[in-house]
């Protein structure tokens, strides 16, 4: 019974003893994950400035600093093979629909290049039809679909009527429930309706007809009416959020993959 006590005694002092060491570790790391915040803004002359026997330690510390802040990055999503693709419609040759001075293509590279940066920081890859502002055409944006695990094009409708308005995504029935999620995310941000099937546009039922991005297996993100005034004006203000929260579903969507 004094053995069984003892042990169990002890059994609880290790789990006391790890649960501290790794609240300690965790507490490094994000520590170390500010530090290199700071380090990284500060300029370089003053860097320079930094007394050679200090500058050492320093550089030392920058070192174990990376390695402790690698350590929380690596648990998010890491596998080599997974990728998502994030593309923008149209092209720098075709300016999509066009509203005053505000062109499609623009306004989607911009989008395109938001979800990417958000992407990114949660640790994903991600392949893109194009850095800054450019915009390859669909023909190179859907040769990047194959081997990703997702893949989303950006787009913006337009309408005769300037009243027409909504969020929809075009995808197959199998990606329903993430074309659903995805257009939620947009509309609850830019504060507009979902179109279609609660977001879902099933494209056998799309007006355009058959697309190639959707049958190559991509879904295609109609981030509002760039001919309604009010719905272009939502996107120019908070279109960072809207592509915030687009990246937190195919960040839970990858997650779930895993
Ligand atoms: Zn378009």
């Amino acid at each position: 019974m004094k053995l069984i006590d003892n042990w169990k005694q002890s059994y609880k002092l290790k789990s006391v003893q790890i649960g501290a060491l790794s609240a300690f570790f965790y507490t490094l790391i994000l520590f170390s994950e500010q530090f290199l915040n700071i380090w990284n803004v500060i300029p370089q002359e003053l860097k320079n400035k930094i007394p050679e026997n200090i500058a050492e330690w320093v550089g030392m510390l920058v070192g174990v600093a990376m390695v402790l802040a690698r350590l929380k990055k690596q648990p998010e999503l890491h596998d080599v093979n997974q990728f998502v693709t994030i593309t923008a419609g149209h092209s720098n040759a075709d300016p999509g629909a066009v509203n005053g001075k505000y062109k499609e293509a623009d306004l989607v590279v911009s989008f395109r290049n938001a979800v990417t940066h958000y992407l990114r920081e949660a640790g994903l890859q991600v392949k893109t039809d194009g850095t800054g502002t450019k915009n390859d055409p669909l023909s190179a944006a859907v040769k990047l679909i194959q081997g990703s695990s997702v893949a989303v094009e950006f787009h913006m409708n337009a309408a005769t009527s300037k009243q027409a308005n909504g969020i929809e995504t075009i995808a197959l029935p199998k990606d329903k429930k993430l074309a659903q999620d995805l257009s939620k995310a947009v509309a609850d941000v830019f504060g507009s309706r979902l179109r279609g099937d609660n977001g879902w546009i099933d494209q056998s039922k799309s007006a355009r007809g058959r697309l190639a991005y959707v049958n190559a297996g991509g879904l295609i993100v109609e981030l509002g009416f760039i001919s309604n005034d009010a719905e272009l004006a939502a996107f120019n203000s908070k279109y960072w959020s809207a592509a915030k929260a687009v990246a937190q579903v195919i960040i839970e969507h990858e997650k779930a993959l895993k």
